[in-house]
């Protein structure tokens, strides 16, 4: 379970984030929806420990990370990460890149091979560990930072556009991919998103953000079919 209460969030004398609220359950596909300059991602690097917030408190189940008081750096928090300017490093191959969270992390050497293949396989990509970031294609280059992201089994997996450096087609089939791999996984994932027609093709519940406020939580259906506001009506409506 992952719980933000009351978080909020200034840069300066810019408050951009208003007392947000949400819980997300073990398993769940939660997407933060919005337009640009909403909040997602300041929302998610306050969950990665990236941002303090100014106000607030994060939990993820038993553990604390952010309270008055408290404040828990990232490497601490065991979170899976994949944000669209996290690129692979390109001087290192595939099996290299997932190795890195591993040797941070102190694994021995025999079982980060393991690992590497177990994340590699869950992505469908295993033949491919000894290419260059460079020989991928970029729908391979977004599951490589996945399975990065899986390699050390992290409880909660932030996901921040990981679909948008990919032209539509591809954006199409990671999609379906991502649905499935979900699915067979069943991490709990927080999703940011400005696109409508992915966050409800892909989620479980949505969470609509507006210049810093939640301004409405629910399945995709609910939040399709019922909008609370006229302005959450016409952003999810816009597309479909
Ligand atoms: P997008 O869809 O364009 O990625 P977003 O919803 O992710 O937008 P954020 O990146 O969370 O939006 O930004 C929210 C607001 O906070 C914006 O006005 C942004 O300029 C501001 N902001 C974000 N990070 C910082 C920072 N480090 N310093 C100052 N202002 C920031
Ligand atoms: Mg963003």
């Amino acid at each position: 379970e992952v719980k933000v209460s009351r978080l909020s969030k200034r840069f300066g004398g810019n408050a951009v984030l208003h007392d947000i609220t949400f819980t997300i359950a073990d398993g769940e596909f939660f997407t933060l929806l919005g337009p640009s300059g909403c909040g997602k991602s300041t929302t998610l690097a306050c969950i990665a420990g990236l941002e303090r917030p100014t106000s607030g408190s994060i939990a993820v189940g038993p553990a604390t990370f952010v309270d008055s008081g408290t404040f828990v750096p990232p490497e601490g928090r065991n979170l899976g990460m994949v944000f669209q300017s996290y690129a692979l490093w390109p001087h290192m191959t595939v099996a290299q890149n997932l190795a890195m969270p591993l040797k941070i992390r102190k694994v021995e050497r025999r079982r980060q091979d393991e690992l590497i293949a177990e994340a590699l396989g869950k992505v469908g990509l295993a033949e491919l560990k000894d290419r260059y970031p460079h020989q991928l294609s970029g729908g391979q280059q977004q599951r490589v930072a996945l399975a990065r992201a899986l390699v050390y089994s992290p409880s909660v997996l932030l996901l921040d556009e990981p679909l948008s450096n990919l032209d539509a087609q591809l954006r199409e089939q990671a999609r379906a991919w991502l649905k499935r791999l979900q699915a067979e996984l069943g991490i709990t994932t927080v999703y940011v998103t400005h696109d409508q027609e992915e966050a409800l093709a892909l989620s479980d519940r949505i969470a609509v953000m507006s210049e810093g406020d939640m301004v409405q939580i629910g399945t995709p259906k609910e939040i399709y079919e019922t909008p609370a506001t006229a302005r959450v009506a016409a952003f999810v409506g816009r597309c479909n």
